[in-house]
């Protein structure tokens, strides 16, 4: 700390860039700082420092580190109560540029793994982004020595050494209760649970924080399940969903897609008080929509679409500017290819023609000259050769009733199971359109990307970065995440333009199916950890949290670049 002190008093007043001198580690009274990276100038990215505080200074008891789950949670409580005594401190800007910036990757609603907390063994690590404060482009020793002695050290008494243990111990509890949900839900062939109570319409279309005064989820009887979790003497109850086709129907707004939108965040956990902390899905659940201009690359759409009018072959299908409907039917099955198994649809955002076609289009435009075999026609074969099921928001057409297993109202925000009136309406209004039911549901595309699909040159440099949520930069290109909806947040971005930039460089694309790939990715993650992909990886990572195999195909698959082969 003295030597840290006295550095920053010998560059006071110099140029920016003596603040590379402070690079190195220092030791304080109760941790470690790491200065890892030292911005260029007050206005650059700003400088990365690593704190590090021993257990004998921050207990960390076994059961919280010991289960990778449990480790998770107790990391993202720090991290929160770290974000929290910033905001307390929150600077009175001093000096130009980021001078003065103090900022950890806070997390959102969702409880992701993530680098900017990690618990070892012996010591915790907090990875904290800082703005070393300058007047113009001179050092401000003074402000620096502050920010160093005095408001870091603040923040982490403030946070980290004197969080009680209690509150570590309530998030681990629900890490626990989590796991045991899911292992209910595997059990028993559930894709979905949304427990009674549950609150699932959020602020607005930017805020994922819980609406205030909505109405409490309540499952329908006929879904009702009931079963104990740890750490709460009441049993939970709230709806099951099977295996299987599942419609959602009922009026407009009345509550359909909201009741979707959260089902398909259950692939994430969510904080306690987010009111979808124990709505949980299928996490091999994938959200698909419409994406009209998409790039799509050697793709076989063939099971949904053929005999396009150019004689383009479509089970080696590539277009820079996909329609609505070939760009749903490549959705549809680059997911099943990256292994999903349970789709996710909301009429709101398909494709008409994708998902239906009624009877009397049937008799006007025959099946030689419609190159689109609908979702409804496939829904049943991919449940059935596939394993996959999907649940499906359709207020708009009946034709689903009869493929439908389930068929879930949705009335005044309130789910009723009108399963059997509607099987009764099927039986007694049969619909007349043509149906195939013994067709299979076609060959999956099975591919692999070559080395060269990775064009990260930009002019001298190698460029791969996350620019917000849903924009990767990558070389000359960008590529666009605007409609993977469910990838949620901006450090999954940055950790997918991490995983490109070291598959770049460690040539391992080729050779490989997209699928195995990503089976690589994700054993990597789980073994060596998100960090082993940053360039420097026993440094300050960079804000990195854990995405999907789906959004980090998803990436792949949107790549301008992309040069692929069906190995089949
Ligand atoms: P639909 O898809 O059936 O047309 P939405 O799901 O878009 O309807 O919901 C319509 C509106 O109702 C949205 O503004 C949403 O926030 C609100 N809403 C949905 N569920 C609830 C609820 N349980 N309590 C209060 N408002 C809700
Ligand atoms: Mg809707």
């Amino acid at each position: 700390m003295k030597k840290l002190q006295q550095l920053l008093y010998d560059i006071d007043g110099k140029s920016y860039k003596a603040y590379k001198s402070i690079q190195g580690r220092y030791s304080f009274h109760r941790f470690e700082i790491m200065i890892d990276y030292v911005q260029g100038d007050p206005f650059a990215a700003p400088s990365k420092i690593r704190i590090i505080i021993p257990d004998a200074y921050r207990k960390m008891y076994s059961n919280w580190k010991d289960n990778h789950h449990r480790k998770v949670y107790a990391e993202d409580i720090i991290a929160r109560s770290v974000a929290e005594a910033i905001h307390e401190n929150t600077k009175v800007s001093k000096g130009s540029g980021k001078s003065g910036l103090i900022a950890i990757d806070a997390p959102g609603q969702e409880i992701l793994e993530r680098t900017a907390v990690t618990i070892d063994p012996n010591h915790v690590t907090i990875c904290l982004s800082i703005g070393l404060p300058a007047n113009g482009r001179r050092i401000n020793g003074k402000e620096a020595q502050k920010l160093f002695i005095d408001i870091i050290p603040g923040i982490l008494s403030q946070s980290v050494f004197s969080i009680k243990d209690e509150r570590i111990e309530q998030a681990v509890q629900l890490a626990d209760q989590h796991q045991e949900i899911r292992r209910q839900m595997k059990e028993n062939g559930w894709v979905a649970f949304v427990a009674d109570g549950a609150i699932l319409p959020r602020q607005s279309g930017v805020s994922n924080k819980p609406l205030n005064h909505a109405v409490p989820f309540v499952s329908p009887k006929e879904n009702t399940v009931e079963f104990n979790i740890p750490h709460q003497s009441e049993p939970l109850t709230g709806m099951a969903i099977k295996k299987g086709v599942t419609l959602i129907v009922g009026g407009g707004y009345h509550g359909k897609s909201t009741l979707l939108n959260a089902i398909e965040r259950g692939v994430y956990h969510h904080r306690k008080g987010d009111g979808r902390e124990y709505v949980l899905t299928d996490p091999g659940s994938v959200k698909v929509r419409a994406e009209d201009g998409r790039q799509v690359t050697c793709v076989n759409i063939s099971s949904f679409i053929n005999d396009l009018p150019h004689k383009q072959d479509t089970r080696n299908f590539s277009t820079e500017n996909a329609s609505g409907s070939t760009s749903q039917a490549a959705n549809v099955v680059e997911a099943l290819e990256a292994g999903a198994s349970t789709i996710l649809i909301d009429e709101d955002t398909s494709a008409t023609n994708f998902m239906i076609r009624d009877q009397r289009m049937q008799a006007l435009v025959s099946k030689e000259k419609e190159p689109i075999t609908p979702f409804i026609d496939k829904i049943k074969q991919m449940k059935d050769q596939l394993d996959v099921s999907t649940i499906l928001v359709m207020g708009g057409s009946g034709d689903y009733f009869d493929v439908a297993d389930q068929v879930i109202m949705m009335d005044q925000y309130k789910p009723i199971n009108v399963t059997e009136k509607a099987k009764e309406i099927a039986s007694s209004y049969p619909s007349k359109r043509h149906i195939h039911p013994d067709e299979s549901f076609g060959s999956l595309p099975k591919r692999s990307f070559s080395q060269n699909s990775l064009q990260t040159r930009r002019g001298k440099k190698t460029k791969v970065q996350a620019k917000g949520l849903s924009t990767i930069i990558m070389g000359k290109t960008d590529v666009n995440l605007q409609y993977v909806e469910q990838l949620v947040d901006h450090s999954q971005t940055n950790m997918i333009a991490e995983i490109i930039r070291y598959l770049d460089q460690q040539n391992i694309l080729k050779q490989q199916s997209l699928y195995q790939l990503l089976d690589m990715i994700e054993q990597q993650m789980d073994q060596k950890g998100l960090a082993s992909f940053a360039p420097f990886p026993n440094q300050h990572p960079g804000d990195l949290a854990r995405p999907r195999r789906y959004e980090i195909a998803a990436t792949l698959n949107r790549l301008r670049t992309a040069q692929v082969k069906d190995l089949l």
